[in-house]
């Protein structure tokens, strides 16, 4: 018998339900990143972290990356200061009472993701849609923390969020396909390219991604070659944009970090254990460039390597 999940995975027939208005938890690189893509889509957002910081500094950055680009010809003065006008941002959940779709964007950590479902939707409107743009982590799990599994569906957005053409979309068992219809839909309203992954651990990107950078550790905790090395052999030799450890601090290593754990423990294979020195990374609180230090150290320009 073969086993083929693709007839699951096809959008259904008829229209997407639209969503007319998108909510943000986690205010971080990525919250930021999707705030800012759907503001100069159109749409109003809610963005929401439990740190106000993290919301100066997100409104900051947003700032700063569409004055890049109408630097860059790409968008007017005008369209940028419409996109910030349609952002409000807060710390408390009840922003959300209105809002068609809410997608989740904090610390990649279940617990943590859990929690904010179980805070979350008792503040949503009964037919609201809810994603996680988790880079690891079961949707289905995740879907059976929140009220609405149905309505439940993984949205992963690659950083950064308004250079990168790809959106993941990935069901949880439960997902139903007006969901992933309007998920899709707007995916492409954004000017995106969806790719559909089955909810295995780490879905497809991530699957494949991770696991390499989590080599070029060993290779340096090895001794194969300094970080310079590893990087430029990367860029030069397979054409990379960047190299794997440059890769792992823009990503953060705490991230990098988690996705490993959740291959290795959903996978049971030995292959995706985490090296040693990545978790010394995390332990040291040297998550790369949002702390300012991880392989590189930031607060010299060009960055120099730490090890
Ligand atoms: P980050 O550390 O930059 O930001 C996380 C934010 O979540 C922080 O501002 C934190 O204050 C906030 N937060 C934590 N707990 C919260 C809560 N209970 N309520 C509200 N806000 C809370 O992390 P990031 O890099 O933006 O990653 C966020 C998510 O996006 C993770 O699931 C990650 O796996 C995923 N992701 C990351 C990347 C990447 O390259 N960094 C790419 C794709 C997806």
């Amino acid at each position: 018998m073969s086993i083929s999940l693709a007839a699951r995975i096809e959008p259904g027939p008829g229209p997407a339900p639209e969503i007319a208005s998108v909510g943000i938890v986690g205010a971080g690189q990525m919250g930021n990143g999707i705030a800012h893509v759907c503001a100069l889509a159109g749409l109003p957002v809610t963005l929401v972290d439990i740190d106000p910081k993290a919301l100066d500094r997100a409104m900051g950055t947003i700032g700063r990356n569409l004055e890049r680009q109408i630097n860059r010809r790409l968008i007017s003065e005008e369209q940028r200061d419409e996109a910030l006008g349609r952002i409000t941002t807060g710390t408390d959940f009840a922003l959300f009472a209105d809002t068609d779709f809410v997608v989740e964007a904090a610390t990649e950590r279940e617990a943590v993701k859990i929690e904010v479902f179980k805070a979350l939707c008792p503040h949503l409107k009964p037919g609201a849609m809810v994603a996680s743009n988790t880079s690891s982590i079961s949707i289905t799990r995740l879907g059976a923390a929140t009220d609405r599994p149905e309505k439940f569906i993984g949205m992963h957005f690659m950083n950064p969020v308004p250079v990168m053409k790809l959106v993941e979309i990935i069901r949880g068992i439960a997902t139903d396909d007006p969901t992933y219809r309007a998920v899709d839909a707007l995916a492409k309203k954004l000017g995106k390219q969806t790719a559909t992954s089955e909810d295995f651990p780490a879905f497809i990107v991530n699957r494949m991604l991770v696991p390499m950078i989590n080599e070029a550790v060993y290779a340096l905790y090895e001794s194969v070659g300094d970080i310079r090395s590893i990087d430029t052999a990367m860029k030069l030799g397979a054409n990379h944009p960047m190299g794997p450890l440059e890769l792992a601090d823009f990503i953060g290593l705490d991230t990098c970090l988690s996705i490993m754990h959740v291959l290795y423990d959903g996978l049971s294979d030995s292959k995706y254990r985490p090296c040693p020195l990545l978790v010394k990374y995390v332990e040291a609180g040297w998550l790369g460039r949002k702390t300012g230090k991880g392989f590189y150290d930031y607060s010299q320009d060009p960055p120099v390597p730490t090890r």
